[in-house]
């Protein structure tokens, strides 16, 4: 057996191990930080909605002041004419023009208690979602129970948390940035020459990281495969202690001796 191209597979092993270990000294902040940002959103759109619905009202009522205000101009007008009127039938028809007008008012003013009944509601509401807080029955709170002042407050907390997951993040990837473009660059140059070399090794090697397996070629420990402790069969451990490699009949990794992988350190 040709034991250089399994030295060469190892090697590349080696090199994808070293990206690994510095890809996890950002310590699962990308997963934070994707985490924050849906919670950031979340909150962002409960404060829009809810500020939408402060606008519509505001509007609703200044309109229905409006016609309150309009309504009551008129009524005036019309008892100034009815002191001017000339007849009965004048003064009637005024009447009638005023009752319509009062009309008016009474249901503008009914939707303006509407209104604010629904404000008080949902302050209410606010109200005894700070009492639950208050006892740290947060299971209980509903979406709408959340205090606007708490819900702003959360906006800023968790902005405060994404930048600084952010920072932290960007200052680990600008300081390992030249170390995995050069690991890189090495990982490339040994994948053309397994290529060349053992391109069917290379095939099993890709087929087997294709997955989540980041450890393909694995060292044997304690006479077993040492990526799923599977016993390697006794009459295989001569070959792999002469620089061959097994495939583990348990997980497909590719099982070779521990020496292999100090040399490809070194
Ligand atoms: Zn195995």
């Amino acid at each position: 057996m040709d034991h250089t191209k399994i030295n060469l597979l190892v090697r590349l092993q080696h090199l994808d191990n070293q990206i690994e270990s510095i890809v996890s000294l950002q310590k699962g902040l990308p997963e934070e930080i994707n985490a924050l940002d849906e919670d950031l959103a979340f909150t962002t759109r409960q404060i829009e909605s809810r500020k939408k619905v402060a606008d519509d009202h505001l509007k609703l009522r200044q309109r229905l002041q409006e016609t309150v205000n309009e309504c009551k101009d008129k009524i005036a007008g019309f008892k100034e004419k009815q002191t001017l009127a000339r007849n009965n039938k004048e003064y009637d028809a005024l009447s009638k023009q005023i009752e319509y007008e009062e009309k008016e008012i009474a249901q503008a003013e009914i939707q303006l208690q509407d209104i604010a009944h629904g404000e008080q509601r949902s302050q209410e509401i606010q109200q005894k979602g700070r009492q639950l807080i208050a006892e740290n029955r947060y299971d209980e709170i509903t979406e709408e129970m959340m205090p606007d002042d708490l819900l702003g407050q959360q906006l800023e907390d968790l902005k405060t948390q994404v930048e600084q997951k952010r920072e932290e993040l960007n200052s680990i990837v600008i300081e390992t940035a030249a170390d995995v473009d050069h690991l890189k660059g090495k990982i490339e140059d040994q994948r053309k020459l397994i290529e060349e070399e053992a391109k069917r090794l290379l095939d099993k090697y890709d087929h087997l990281r294709s997955g989540t397996l980041q450890n393909a070629v694995v060292k044997l420990s304690r006479n077993a495969c040492s990526g799923c402790n599977t016993r390697v069969p006794t009459n295989r451990h001569t070959m792999i202690v002469q620089g061959g490699f097994y495939l583990c009949e348990s997980c497909g990794r590719i099982v070779v001796h521990e020496r292999l992988f100090d040399e490809a350190e070194s």
